[in-house]
């Protein structure tokens, strides 16, 4: 597609709602162009809790339909993305005192089955305090009534947005990251899209005869670009994870804050426990968020409040982030009251799509991609298919089960290497092997005790539209947010990418400058007394 041509839909946003889109639409066979300000996911959509989950919690508020969406996203997803989407047990435990009693849990719980129909993964379970102990030892037994358990499922957000993204581009949209839209005019049948690049400073202009918002918490922002300066679409709710090298064996643990009545996740993620998350109302420019030590120290208090046998010290934090949800704009009620279901608004041709979830983006994008067909007077051939670009062909035990071998034989690898790769590419994994026919030198690992090895920043770079370095470390290969693993595995990523991109040195040394920023943003993380060689 030339740059200066006039395209079907020009779609801003590059985190889940604009790539989903964006797959949709190029299978529709409308023309696309895709911008995104800064790295693909880089936004909400990699700062979420990665689960693919019905929302229980959204019972009590009686958002029935939306959870009933979800749980059939769910397992669509669980179907369609099994190397990016798996199940994961959740522990739900109930204490004296807390809001919901034993009975309302029971009853939340049911629902939650009812609801999922024959789409469930499991049906729940409920344990008196005994039982709950043998299963969960590590929960605090003081006040302990009973638990739940029931299961929702894990996601890798960031992989789900770029397959999107990979998946539109292989039906012939363009996505560009680091571009981002910079003006909107209105014309008579269209809007005219200003864009600059950050790679390369080119300024330019491309025509759309129909225009996407889907910047999410940016949707305020990019209306104002419209010239519609007292448009509100969303109201955005930050919400902060801590990492913790602490980790809660064997289970997702959702925790119940008498405090305050918010709902904590703490969820076992890369060797790690995830911890969160917040939930309050924030008006902070979403390119300046920064988790903030009260939000770290108070998840770190509710987990030593529930795990009180184990240590959540402050030293234990090994990275920090924070997210805006772009909820549908509405008053009154709490932020995590607050509605997640989504918002479509279609005004000329202009189409608006905020709130919703992670979970739900397929049927989201499902719902805009109906009001831009009717805009552009147009019908799809064929209804959009679900499998993303590493969907491998047969069940996800089947195709472990037969490439492991041959991958192992073929390219001389450890046990856990092949499994690592096709749980991250899915079927795509034999693109990322295959460059070791080229380089053999790229089997080495990016830290001793990992599985990630040097192939994969160069698949990132070359197939996968990485720029910098915490696009590889962070967005591709998730290696990048601990600090055990981070010094080795950032100087070896940053030296495969200065040979592959022929970077100057000092290129090299901001890079790993940046990464670090990105990985601590708040300056309170410099107390954590993580250091990186720059050398
Ligand atoms: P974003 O991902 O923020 O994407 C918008 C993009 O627009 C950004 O990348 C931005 O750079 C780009 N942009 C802005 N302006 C411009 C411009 N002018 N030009 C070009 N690009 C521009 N949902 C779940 O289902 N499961 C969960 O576990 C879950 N956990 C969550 C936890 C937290 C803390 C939060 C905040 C949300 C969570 N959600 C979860 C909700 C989910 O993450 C969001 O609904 C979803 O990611 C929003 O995606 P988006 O594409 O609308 O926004």
């Amino acid at each position: 597609m030339s740059e200066t041509s006039e395209v079907d839909l020009v779609i801003l946003g590059g985190g889940i709602n604009g790539a989903g889109v964006a797959y949709q639409a190029a299978q529709a066979g409308l023309s696309v162009a895709l911008f995104e300000k800064n790295d693909f996911a880089s936004g909400t959509s990699s700062k979420s809790t990665k689960l693919i989950h019905g929302g229980i919690r959204y019972l009590e508020h009686f958002h029935f339909s939306l959870v009933f969406e979800s749980l059939r996203e769910r397992y669509r997803l669980l179907q369609t993305a099994p190397h990016l989407v798996r199940p994961l047990s959740f522990l739900l435990p109930c204490y004296l005192g807390d809001r919901n009693p034993p009975w309302m849990l029971k009853i939340g719980l049911w629902l939650y089955d009812i609801l999922a129909g024959s789409h469930r993964i499991a049906f729940h379970q409920w344990l008196t305090q005994e039982q709950s102990l043998q299963k969960a030892p590590f929960l605090k037994k003081e006040g302990l009534l009973g638990c739940g358990v029931y299961f929702d499922a894990q996601v890798n957000d960031a992989r789900l947005v770029l397959e999107n993204i990979l998946g539109a581009e292989e039906k012939g949209a363009a996505c560009w990251n680091y571009r981002a839209v910079t003006q909107l005019n209105k014309a008579e049948d269209g809007y005219h899209v200003f864009y600059k690049d950050e790679k390369t400073g080119e300024s330019g202009v491309l025509k759309a005869r129909c225009l996407l918002n889907a910047t999410g918490p940016w949707a305020n922002l990019t209306a104002k670009l419209l010239g519609d300066d007292g448009v509100v679409l969303v109201r955005p709710t930050r919400g902060s994870h801590i990492v913790v090298s602490q980790v809660i064996p064997g289970h997702a643990v959702l925790i119940t804050t008498p405090k305050d009545n918010r709902i904590i996740f703490v969820i076992p993620w890369q060797g790690f426990s995830l911890v969160g998350t917040t939930d309050l109302d924030d008006s902070t420019d979403p390119d300046h968020l920064v988790p903030t030590e009260d939000e770290i120290q108070y998840l770190l208090n509710e987990a030593s409040r529930v795990f009180p046998g184990q240590s959540w010290e402050r030293s234990k934090v090994i990275s920090a982030f924070t997210g805006l949800r772009p909820l549908a704009f509405s008053t009154g009620d709490s932020a995590s009251a607050v509605s997640r279901e989504d918002r479509i608004l279609a005004e000329g041709r202009l189409v608006t799509i905020v709130g919703g979830k992670l979970t739900t983006y397929r049927s989201m994008a499902e719902k805009a991609l109906k009001k831009i067909m009717i805009i552009l007077n147009k019908k799809a051939a064929l209804p959009a298919s679900d499998r993303l670009p590493g969907t491998p062909n047969v069940p996800m035990d089947e195709f472990l089960d037969t490439q492991k071998k041959q991958a192992a034989g073929k390219y001389f690898l450890a046990g856990d290497q092949f499994e690592y790769l096709a749980n991250l590419y899915g079927q795509r994994a034999w693109k990322v092997l295959k460059l070791l026919e080229e380089n053999p030198a790229w089997a080495e690992r990016l830290h001793s005790n990992r599985p990630e090895i040097l192939a994969q920043v160069v698949f990132a770079v070359r197939e996968e539209k990485a720029v910098h370095l915490d696009d590889v470390l962070m967005r591709r290969l998730e290696i990048g947010y601990s600090p055990e693993r981070w010094g080795e595995a950032a100087q070896k990523a940053a030296h495969c990418m200065e040979a592959i991109l022929d970077w100057p040195k000092s290129r090299t040394k901001e890079e790993i400058q940046r990464y670090r920023h990105k990985l601590f943003p708040s300056p309170s993380d410099e107390t954590t007394g993580v250091q990186l060689d720059l050398e």
